[in-house]
């Protein structure tokens, strides 16, 4: 056996945050952009908010008073004594109180007259169509939450989701929240490496997976990817299959493992009722993991009380979702999005989720339109990328259906450009003269905090104003406040509910948000600039960590897969701006001495990036250098080859500091 070599840790400058030269040019660009959509009264009319000004103005006056009368859109087993506590980096809410998710997003509406309304309406890539009203959902909420006790799955236990977005992922993410087991989804795009790590990192006791998923028509098999993850990891004593039913020609699916057992076949058809775990404000629902700068997900911890008040709450005062709504979010249950609006949000408010699996132009660039005007999709949450995909394939798609409808296209995940801003405006809701509203937040913030009102003239280019309770600035690495119009570091001042509680496993990696700055205050990781009217731009990460098409992936993840290869001694790996994902992933790679640079090379590390950690981190290109740029001692400056890359001033490597 060839004799195992040390793999190297890479060591990086500091992420420091000098404003790049195309970050101050976006800057100079939104200033000369007078760009100006005003807010369609008949919708500023229905508003959830008529007023916005006034509700912030209360929660920046009385926020315990606002946050009190907030947290009664949610049904509680037993009130809460205190609203908030806050010392820094700690803050709790909602305490002494106790509720349980499932109450408020299932049970409350079956003892309504919701009962036969459907709470979820699926579509698959291929058309296949299914229906649950809030009554059925119920029944299958609970049935799966009674399997997962009789298997030995206790409040406090973690599961792992590696499923699509199907029912079935939405049933189990419930079932889960009914008995107080914290469930973490793992988008089912991750590859063997990724998936290994976040089922190691929370000692997950059951996985529940789908045999296969669909992506533009092929059948991509995920029970791979989940046996090799799992199969040194002994403290799995579960895996539940969900078999989605062969097609002709299908080889039939057997179990080979013990601890394999079909998602169905467990289940007790009559065992419809499960008592809801009473789970006390402050104690987790979920935890998502997120890329970081270090090559270790964080997983992202969110409570139950604050969690449900502030997405509830949003879910109407920001989306404008009511129990009338058809509302669809072409997310994936594996991000913050689709936790809090495919699922919790609009749950808990009574609407109609309309979801469906697979790209949104595949097998056409008809098919969303298609279905919005089926369905009659009144509110769409989507990302930036979709939009610019959608206008690469010009306005004559949505053009043929009828989308009077549609009223609201809520857009996250990345900057949306005030192009693709303008073309949706005009083409996606420009029959029902309705707006484009864009939205900051992230994973560890688990709802909008900056954005666009229906109430309010749109900028494109600029995200919006701070939402009510949110009070956010912006700031240089002091802390000090920059003037309006220059960029900094994104602040907040203040806690939300919604926000997360500590980061899984790493107490002091979530302390961090709360030191990186002066003044215990939370830094967002994000560069942005306010406008003398009080509107934010995020222009994009001050740290080193990249967003493709939506999607956060860390540099360092991408490095560190690439060192994992045999063939690589040294890995940097940066962002560069692509027009339809907003960034694409470019590595450089030293390799160990000895390896030539053969024809195969580029594609091999290309596969084992993807299998390793999946297709998103793929990186689109590889060059083979001698050496990387380093400081004088020893750490690889990125922003270095980001600057060279991009065709600007890559300034003097021999001066820059340690
Ligand atoms: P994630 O945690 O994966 O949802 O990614 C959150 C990050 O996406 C933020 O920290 C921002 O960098 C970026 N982001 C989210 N929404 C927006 C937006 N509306 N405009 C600009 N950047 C955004």
């Amino acid at each position: 056996m060839a004799e195992e070599l040390p793999i190297p840790v890479p060591s990086f400058e500091e992420a420091e945050a000098p404003l790049s030269e195309s970050q101050q040019a976006a800057i100079r660009r939104l200033q000369k952009d007078e760009n100006v959509i005003p807010a369609p009264i008949w919708l500023s009319r229905q508003a959830y908010l008529a007023n916005d000004a006034i509700e912030r103005a209360h929660a920046l006056e009385a926020p315990e008073d606002f946050w009190a009368e907030r947290a009664k859109l949610v049904d509680w087993i037993e009130p809460f004594t205190k609203v908030c506590e806050f010392d820094p980096p700690k803050h709790a809410w909602f305490l002494g109180g106790k509720l349980n998710v499932t109450v408020n997003c299932i049970d409350r509406h079956v003892y309504s007259d919701r009962r036969n309304k459907a709470a979820l309406i699926w579509v698959g890539e291929d058309g296949e169509e299914h229906a649950y009203t809030y009554g059925r959902l119920y029944r299958e909420v609970n049935r799966f939450a009674n399997t997962l006790k009789n298997l030995g799955v206790a409040k406090g236990d973690r599961v792992i989701i590696y499923m699509p977005l199907t029912p079935e992922g939405v049933i189990t993410m419930l079932a889960c929240a009914r008995i107080g087991a914290i469930h973490s989804v793992v988008y089912a795009g991750m590859g063997t490496q990724a998936l290994r790590s976040r089922i190691e990192d929370c000692h997950a006791k059951v996985v529940v997976v789908s045999d296969f998923t669909y992506r533009r028509g092929k059948k991509v098999p995920l029970k791979p990817t989940v046996d090799e993850a799992v199969r040194e990891l002994f403290f799995v004593e579960h895996i539940i299959v969900h078999r989605r039913g062969s097609r002709p020609g299908d080889e039939p699916y057997t179990f080979e493992s013990e601890r394999e057992h079909d998602f169905y076949d467990i289940q007790e058809a009559r065992a419809i009722h499960c008592e809801p775990e009473p789970m006390d404000s402050e104690e987790p629902l979920f935890i998502l993991y997120t890329s970081g700068t270090t090559g270790k997900p964080k997983g992202i911890v969110h409570t139950t009380g604050g969690y449900l008040v502030g997405t509830t709450y949003l879910a109407k005062a920001f989306f404008q979702i009511t129990e009338r709504d058809i509302y669809w979010s072409t997310s994936d249950i594996g991000w913050i999005v689709g936790h809090s609006f495919i699922v919790y949000g609009p749950l808990s408010c009574g609407a109609t989720i309309f979801c469906r699996e697979g790209v949104p132009d595949y097998p056409s660039p008809d098919v969303t339109w298609e279905l919005c005007e089926r369905f009659g999709v009144n509110l769409m949450f989507t990302a930036p990328t979709a939009v610019r995909m959608w206008m690469s394939h010009g306005a004559e798609a949505p053009a043929k259906f009828d989308l009077s409808r549609l009223r609201l296209i809520a857009c996250a995940g990345e900057p949306l450009n005030p192009e693709a801003h303008l073309w949706a405006q005009k083409n996606l809701v420009g029959q029902s003269h309705g707006m484009v509203v864009d939205n900051w937040w992230q994973t560890e913030i688990a709802a909008p905090v900056l954005g666009t009102l229906p109430t309010f003239d749109a900028r494109p280019g600029k995200v919006g104003k701070p939402l009510p309770g949110v009070v956010a600035e912006v700031v240089d690495a002091q802390g000090h406040p920059v003037a309006d119009g220059h960029g900094g570091l994104l602040i907040l001042r203040k806690p939300l509910p919604y926000m997360m509680r500590t980061v899984w496993n790493d107490h002091p990696r979530y302390e961090k948000y709360w030191s990186q700055i002066p003044g215990g205050v939370y830094t967002a990781g994000d560069i942005a600039v306010r406008d003398k009217d009080g509107y934010f731009a995020v222009l994009g990460r001050s740290d080193d960590v990249m967003n493709v098409a939506g999607h956060r992936i860390g540099t360092a993840d991408v490095e560190s897969s690439l060192i994992r290869h045999p063939a690589v001694a040294e890995s940097a790996v940066i962002g560069l701006p692509d027009p339809v994902k907003g960034e694409r992933i470019k590595a450089f790679v030293v390799l160990r001495p000895g390896i030539e640079k053969g024809p195969g090379l580029i594609a091999s590390l290309k596969d084992h990036v993807r299998q390793d950690l999946g297709p998103i981190a793929m990186p689109a290109d590889i060059e083979v250098r001698t050496s990387l740029p380093k400081t004088r001692s020893g750490k690889i400056v990125r922003r270095f080859l980001k600057a060279v890359e991009m065709g600007e001033d890559p300034g003097d490597l021999s001066t820059l500091a340690d």
